[in-house]
């Protein structure tokens, strides 16, 4: 299908951060065909978006989307007793009814919040979260993650990631580790070798409290992800969500491996895991910085403009530094740094690029993303869920004018009223 989205205003996110107004874009098929102005092709479809500001689809970079059905659960507790007390006993009992439902939901939100694509990692129904992904157009990149629980190892994660490989235009099959405290040394590395030899991403929440790196000094002599990197697990294609409570040497290491790194910074304030992810070393220094909103249940929505927002001002109010970072900056980490990590071709609209593209209503019912002083600005601080109005997922119409086309929303949120606990 053809599809050309008429004189608007485009956020490129191109190499020279082009702002181009009264632009057109042409998709065709899942690609983006040609970007410019006065565009005279044909199209089957042709959506007038005059007083609209298309950019690249947001990128979450770690979250746990089915969580969402156990969002306001275990309120109020640091993470430890969260995991152990709350969440890992009622995720041991979840159906995959529940955990499709789940998904559903939290994919309902995300496409609201204009997310085109994410990250994820989960350890019950993953093909599930697949088949959610799938009927709902959205770029799943997930993975069945290895903990040292029973029927929870390499194993697992193979069957998965070799069920999902090259079986879906959108849902790609990655491998995860949950953690350093909750993994042996052996999955690690396993883990690792699987997804280097699939070709894989590697993602792994690391360095999140305090409590994990005195643990982990105690046990290896190493922080953290010297102690990763000692097992030769950074590198390039190498995920490490939070990495918030680091040494300078651990971001010299990360950066030198050219690692990403995932800022969660909603989840890190909410859990009250009190280090501030030192963004702006590991962005100078080289690391590919992205954003995440971490589970529904840590954070708790899935609402990206909050975590790039949060994102921004933590930097700012951690280092007494108003400059520390350019605004656009934190647009980057959300959309072509989230490419990077995830090894899509997406992340800014040029020629060629994947058709991952958003719509934001900038006259109807915006009043806070009007005077358009600086746009890069409104969209890092003032813009909200509310002003997107259009989805485009791999050249495929999935939001229109705020309605969810590719599944039904009113039913969702019913059913999983009906199956929650
Ligand atoms: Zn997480």
């Amino acid at each position: 299908m053809s599809i050309l989205i008429k004189s608007t205003t485009v956020i490129t996110q191109n190499a020279s951060r082009e702002i181009i107004k009264d632009c057109d874009i042409l998709i065709n098929e899942n690609k983006i065909a040609a970007v410019g102005k006065n565009i005279n092709q044909k199209a089957e479809l042709v959506l007038d978006a005059k007083n609209k500001i298309a950019m690249p689809g947001f990128i979450n970079s770690h979250t746990h989307v089915a969580m969402a059905l156990v969002r306001g659960m275990g309120e109020d507790l640091p993470l430890q007793r969260w995991l152990q007390e709350k969440i890992w006993p009622t995720e041991a009992k979840l159906k995959p009814v529940q955990v499709y439902y789940g998904t559903l939901l939290g994919i309902c939100e995300m496409l609201r919040s204009g997310v085109t694509s994410f990250l994820d990692m989960y350890l019950v129904g993953l093909d599930e979260i697949g088949k959610a992904c799938e009927q709902a157009g959205i770029r799943g990149s997930l993975s069945d993650a290895v903990i040292n629980m029973p029927g929870h190892g390499v194993e697992r994660a193979t069957a998965f990631s070799k069920k999902w490989k090259n079986k879906s235009s959108l849902v790609t099959p990655h491998i995860s580790c949950h953690s350093i405290y909750a993994c042996t040394e052996e999955m690690l590395v396993k883990s690792k070798e699987l997804a280097d030899k699939e070709k894989l991403k590697f993602h792994i929440h690391i360095s999140e409290t305090r409590k994990e790196i005195f643990d982990c000094l105690n046990k290896t002599k190493k922080y953290p992800i010297e102690y990763l990197d000692s097992l030769d697990l950074v590198d390039e294609n190498t995920v490490l969500a939070h990495a918030s409570w680091v040494t300078k040497r651990e971001i010299a290491v990360a950066a030198k491996r050219k690692a990403t790194i995932v800022n969660c910074p909603i989840s890190n304030l909410k859990l009250a895991t009190g280090g501030v992810c030192p963004v702006r070393e590991y962005h100078q220094q080289g690391a590919n910085v992205c954003i995440g909103t971490d589970g529904p249940a840590s954070n708790n929505s899935l609402n990206m403009f909050e975590s790039i927002k949060l994102s921004s001002l933590l930097q700012k109010h951690h280092y007494w530094k108003a400059d520390v970072l350019p605004t656009q900056s934190f647009l980057d980490f959300a959309t072509i740094n989230g490419a990077k990590a995830l090894g899509i071709n997406t992340g800014s609209i040029e020629k060629g690029k994947l058709a991952d593209i958003i719509l934001l209503d900038a006259r109807s019912n915006a009043s806070n993303l009007n005077p358009q002083h600086d746009l890069v600005s409104n969209l890092v601080y003032a813009a909200s869920p509310a002003n997107v109005t259009d989805v485009i997922i791999n050249g495929k119409i999935v939001m229109q004018d705020r309605n969810i086309l590719t599944i039904e929303e009113d039913k969702i949120i019913e059913q999983v009223n009906k199956i929650t606990f």
